[in-house]
């Protein structure tokens, strides 16, 4: 009886095994360059460049230790992580390595659009040009676009250019990203700690952002509050929110259910401001408690434009699969949410309308529309198959 009523229950209905998260199609908005290398890669580019300071030099005890230091509680020994990454990605080749390998695990991961950022300002440690940078990112992510499609994956991966909050190069950085728009930059960004450094500091660069009719988004309200998302919107402009998770501060959920936004929170879902949420990130920086706790869960429910993302795959040891597997488990997420989740992702793009639209409808709703499609014939397979028994 019970297993008549589980073949009953529509397909898309159903809790996705993890097989099926990992083959459907995934969009990613929020992924740091410098926070998704594979440990191995770090070995040999050390290695490679004579840097002695890692940790560890067995890729798989690095790989440990990274997640660990992440998890510390310790913005020190955090801050540390990104410090090991950056020191071996000073040349042309290393970024060009990086860049391939993250295209190449994103596409196995079945990501087929991801909008990867960095700070070019970060490698020129050994001479480099902001120019080289740039360029040798963007042939990194095309070897791996290429190589991805060898290994019969799909996917496309535009570039964001980030200025760092503390830093003052923010106008630079955002003429940067608009001389390589159209050439494989798709936007900019500003990232860094949030206390004490307001995005206000860097109007200058979005005001030219905008006169460009470029795009942009700011890490914004993950540590700090509704002041910071505030600003980011009303005083900066940005398109989109890095994290945003403490909008959730600006709604009120009454004892009987009843939902009040407040006006910062009804400005965010009303102009459908896309959030660039990282559930296992906020776990690791406190800014949620667990994922059932994480707001994502209310949000989603209040149809905010919710976008799930991986931050830093190295550092928090996930993927898209992952975070989507974590949301699964906590939420009970059916394939209907993660299409959800994947389209809100692609609609929040930086890429053109008629690409974003493509993508939805070539790639994405007929991806999803196949594993819901498989799961529905092997449901019937099997029970046509009992019934002949
Ligand atoms: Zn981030």
């Amino acid at each position: 009886m019970t297993s008549q009523t589980t073949a009953a229950s529509p397909a898309h209905s159903r809790v996705p095994s993890r097989e099926q998260i990992r083959r459907a199609p995934k969009v990613l908005l929020h992924d740091h360059l410098d926070g998704g290398l594979r440990p191995g890669t770090i070995v040999d580019l050390a290695r490679e460049q004579g840097y002695e300071n890692l940790p560890e030099s067995d890729a798989d005890k690095l790989g440990t230790w990274f997640r660990e230091a992440a998890d510390s509680g310790s913005l020190e020994r955090y801050l540390e992580t990104f410090a090991h990454t950056c020191a071996v990605m000073q040349t042309k080749e290393a970024l060009k390595r990086v860049a391939a390998e993250c295209a190449e695990d994103l596409a196995e991961d079945g990501v087929v659009y991801a909008e990867i950022r960095y700070a070019p300002e970060q490698h020129l440690e050994q001479g480099l040009t902001l120019e080289e940078v740039v360029e040798a990112v963007n042939d990194g992510f095309r070897e791996g676009e290429r190589r991805a499609k060898e290994n019969g994956h799909r996917i496309r991966v535009g570039a964001l250019l980030t200025a760092m909050r503390h830093a003052a190069r923010a106008l630079e950085i955002a003429e940067l990203a608009n001389r390589y728009r159209d050439l494989g930059v798709v936007g900019f960004d500003i990232a860094g700690a949030e206390a004490g450094h307001p995005p206000t500091r860097h109007l200058d660069a979005f005001e030219y952002l905008k006169r460009e009719n470029n795009h942009f988004t700011i890490h914004a309200g993950e540590a700090f509050g509704l002041p910071s998302i505030w600003q980011a919107l009303q005083w900066c402009g940005a398109d989109r929110l890095g994290h945003g998770v403490r909008i959730i501060d600006d709604i009120k959920v009454a004892a009987d259910g009843s939902v009040q936004l407040g006006r910062l929170a009804s400005y965010v879902r009303d102009k459908r401001i896309p959030l660039e949420m990282c559930p296992s990130s906020n776990l690791q920086t406190g800014a949620a408690a667990s994922y059932a706790d994480h707001p994502i869960g209310l949000l989603r429910k209040l149809h905010f434009r919710a976008t799930v993302n991986t931050d830093n795959r190295l550092m928090s040891g996930t993927s898209m699969s992952r975070e989507f597997e974590h949301l699964v488990d906590a939420f009970g997420y059916t394939l209907d949410d993660l299409q959800w989740f994947s389209v809100n992702a692609m609609k929040s793009a930086f890429i053109p309308f008629d690409e974003r639209l493509a993508m939805i409808n070539d790639v994405i709703k007929p991806g999803y529309a196949e594993l819901k499609a498989e799961w529905l014939f092997r449901q019937t397979a099997s029970t046509s198959g009992s019934v002949a028994e």
